[in-house]
This record gives C-alpha cells, sequence and structure tokens, in this order.
C-alpha cells in the first residue's frame, strides 16, 4: 500500500486522514508515514543480505531525531556533514561507530569531537583537511580513520546544484591527485587509510552514473593496491533518485544489485566492505507537507492560491525548479478545476511551491504537497520571521508529534535589544 492514499475521496497518511492531522496539530504541518521509512531502509538492506555491507542515512535529507532514531533501530549507519549532525545522531541513540563524517569544511573542534566518539570514517575531501586531521589526531593521541572522497568526473545528468562528480565542482580530490594524496595519508602519522569514498550527485534517476563511478574507484583502488596501498571498504555514496512527476529510477534494490554484479566481476571486488549513504530515497516519497489556502486571488490571467507553507518551509521549487505534486486532502469537493499557481505568504516573488496545477480548490481546504520528506523541513528557515511548522510522525492510525511547531518568541530568544552603552 502506499503512505499516502485516498480512501473515499480523503487523503490518508497510511490510517491516518490528514484532515485530522490539520485538525490536531495546525498547519503547515510535516508528515510522514514510519511504514515508508523503514521499507525503503528495509529494501536496501535486504538487498545488502550475506554481503559486507552499511547502508547509511545522510542525516542531511531529513534530520528530526524520530527519523534517526527509527533508522538506528533498524540497523542504519549515519552519513553526517557537520558537528551538529554529529549531536543529533548521538541524542537520537545512534551508534558512533556507525557514523561516516563528510563534507569540505570540517572544523577542529568537529574533528575533536569525532574522534573522541570514534566515528567510524572521516571522508576526507583535501590535501588540507588531511594534514588539519592529522595533526587533531596527534594532538589527541589518536588515530584517525579516513577515506578519501574522490571525484570520479562523472556526470550525473541531474540538476547542476545537485550534480557533485564532475571536476569542476568543488568536492573531492581529483581522479589524477588521488595516488598522490593517498601516499601522503598514509605516510601521516596519526591517521588509518581505511577506504575510498565518491558521492557523484543527487536525484540520480539511472544505474549506469553509479557504475560508472564504479569502475572509475575500482581503478584507483588497483592503482593503489599497486602502490602498496590497501583499502578495507569502498564508499559509493548515495544519490539514488525518487519518484517526484513521471521519473522512473530503478528500485532500491535493482541498484544494489548492479553494483555488486559489477563488484563480483572485479577479482578483488568480494573483499571490500560497501558502504552506501542514501538521504533522499529513504525519505523522500515518506513524506508530505500539509497545507492550508488562505486566499484565492487572480492577477492579470494568472490565478494564486495562497497558502500558508511557503518557500521558507520548503525551499525546493524557488532553488531547484522542483516539481512536486500537489493534492487536495478532500478529493470530494465538486469546484472546476482551473490552473492554480500554488504560492507562500513571502515577499518574493520565488515565492512558490508549484506553478500551472489543475486543481479544484477553494479558500479553506487543505493541499498536500508530496514527496516533500527530504530536503523539505531540513532546509527550511525562518525568512520573513515565520515559524517552523510541526511534524508529525504516522505509524497506522496512530499519529505522533515528533517536532513542535516553533512559536514567534522562540525565533527571537538568542536577540538582544539595544544595550546601554548603545541605546543613546
Ligand atoms: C547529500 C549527500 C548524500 C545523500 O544524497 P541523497 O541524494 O539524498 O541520497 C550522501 N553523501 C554525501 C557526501 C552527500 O553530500
Amino acid at each position: 500500500m502506499e503512505a499516502f492514499h485516498y480512501r473515499q475521496h480523503r487523503l490518508l497518511a497510511e490510517d491516518v486522514a490528514l484532515a485530522d492531522i490539520a485538525e490536531r496539530f495546525g498547519t503547515p504541518t510535516w508528515v510522514y508515514s514510519k511504514a515508508a521509512i523503514a521499507s525503503a531502509f528495509d529494501e536496501f538492506a535486504g538487498a545488502a543480505a550475506g554481503r559486507r555491507v552499511l547502508v547509511c542515512y545522510a542525516l542531511k535529507a531529513n534530520s528530526n531525531l524520530a527519523i534517526i532514531d527509527l533508522l538506528a533501530r533498524r540497523g542504519a549507519g549515519f552519513d553526517i556533514v557537520s558537528g551538529g549532525e554529529l549531536e543529533r545522531v548521538l541524542a537520537a541513540g545512534g551508534d558512533a561507530s556507525r557514523i561516516v563524517f563528510s563534507g569540505v569544511g570540517k572544523s577542529r573542534t568537529e574533528m575533536q569531537r569525532a574522534l573522541e566518539i570514534g566515528v567510524r570514517c572521516f571522508n576526507v575531501e583535501s590535501e588540507s583537511e588531511l594534514r588539519r586531521l592529522d595533526e587533531v589526531a596527534g594532538a589527541l593521541g589518536r588515530r584517525a580513520p579516513v577515506s578519501l572522497r574522490v571525484n570520479p568526473d562523472v556526470d550525473a545528468g541531474t540538476h547542476p546544484y545537485i550534480s557533485t562528480g564532475l571536476r569542476e565542482n568543488k568536492f573531492g580530490i581529483a581522479h589524477e591527485e588521488a595516488l598522490r594524496v593517498y601516499r601522503l595519508a598514509a605516510s601521516l602519522p596519526n591517521l588509518d587509510v581505511l577506504g575510498i569514498d565518491c558521492h557523484i550527485g543527487s536525484q540520480i534517476t539511472t544505474i549506469e552514473p553509479f557504475l560508472a563511478a564504479l569502475d572509475k574507484v575500482l581503478e584507483l583502488v588497483d592503482s593503489l593496491a599497486a602502490a602498496g596501498i590497501a583499502l578495507k571498504h569502498l564508499d559509493l555514496g548515495g544519490g539514488l533518485g525518487i519518484r517526484y512527476d513521471d521519473e522512473t529510477p530503478p528500485s532500491r534494490a535493482a541498484l544494489l544489485q548492479a553494483v555488486f554484479e559489477r563488484l563480483d566481476r572485479h577479482p578483488r571486488g568480494r573483499e571490500f566492505e560497501v558502504l552506501f549513504e542514501f538521504g533522499r530515497s529513504i525519505v523522500g516519497n515518506a513524506g508530505v507537507l500539509l497545507t492550508r489556502v488562505e486566499y484565492l486571488k487572480t492577477n492579470a490571467d494568472r490565478h494564486f492560491a495562497i497558502v500558508d507553507a511557503a518557500m521558507n518551509d520548503l525551499m525546493r521549487p524557488s532553488l531547484y525548479e522542483a516539481w512536486h505534486d500537489v493534492l487536495p486532502v478532500d478529493a470530494s469537493a465538486p469546484r472546476e478545476a482551473a490552473a492554480w499557481d500554488v504560492v507562500g505568504p513571502v515577499c518574493e516573488s520565488g515565492d512558490w511551491l508549484a506553478r500551472g496545477r489543475r486543481l479544484a480548490i477553494g479558500e479553506g481546504d487543505l493541499l498536500a504537497i508530496m514527496s516533500a520528506g527530504a530536503y523539505g523541513m531540513a532546509m527550511s528557515s525562518n525568512y520573513n520571521t515565520r515559524p517552523r511548522g510541526a511534524e508529525v510522525l504516522v505509524s497506522g492510525d496512530k499519529a505522533v508529534l515528533v517536532r513542535e511547531r516553533e512559536r514567534v518568541e522562540d525565533l527571537f530568544a538568542h536577540e538582544r535589544r539595544l544595550p546601554d552603552p548603545l541605546a543613546g
């Protein structure tokens, strides 16, 4: 069963009517399906059964503690990109030894903390970072486990803002530099060189770019072995796409099977533990943004539905012109359909969630912005001093609050009025 579905013209999350959630928790509200998250993760885990694989969840897609907790209980590892995400994993009961620490700009403080709690691996992205990590580990009297993020120069065929594996991106170490940087890593006294990683982009909807990246990684693994640097793991990153509109990404299992087949053709492919870092494909279709129509208006010949969610809540449309389906929560109303631009109250023309959608809507209606579980709440802001919405997790016929709606006073709680010496 799909997590979000109609029953007698009413849109449900599992067995809970979204209208009831709006009634209980208000709008805008993020609604997640526990079953959808669990089954997405389990599909990866099932496809990896019998192999040495760690499927990590890339926290930046959605870092709510309840979601981390749910995935930790199912055996997920975690891919983090900041010290803040590290604390979230620990706060949610996740295991430090299953954390890989990615990101191009790790600070000394972040490195220290990660070394103290014992993360599984640092995915290092530059020579300078390598030297800094060696120094920080030395000062603590520890050894830092490292992998180098290589840039396989593969086109993921996705939006430029979410394509990360091309040579001109800021991410990773160029393929032709890798051998030299690995030699440096192996020579530094406080590092343990464990693996190699790559991450070529996000919302990738075919298998080929993943296999092309794997081939590049395996080539490097061979030249490293020839140079006497033996690696223990390959981390192939994340990036598997989901269906927002009419995309047809491979299934999670199909992607993993294709990767394993390719690995098994390599003479030493079976010797490596394999890590993945999936975000969007675990939570993307497991969440919706529930919003209410405040006003309908027509300017020139455009029809606008002004809703109570906005670009500060869901940034993807204004940032990448991303397409999200918009469904009426009550589909029984006999209204005439028109082409609506669904926009928010923020003072920017870029504040839109969907454009030109044929919808039968009236003021006060509830809408569900679909496929909003990934890079939704996680990318939200308080622009226009808009408190962020609540987050609700549904399981069967139960709906529980997993993040309270922010209050306006929370938003300026850390600010000060002019202190005396400046007040005159
Ligand atoms: C963002 C990111 C991921 C997750 O990407 P998805 O497209 O959400 O699967 C994995 N690894 C790294 C290093 C990332 O930056």
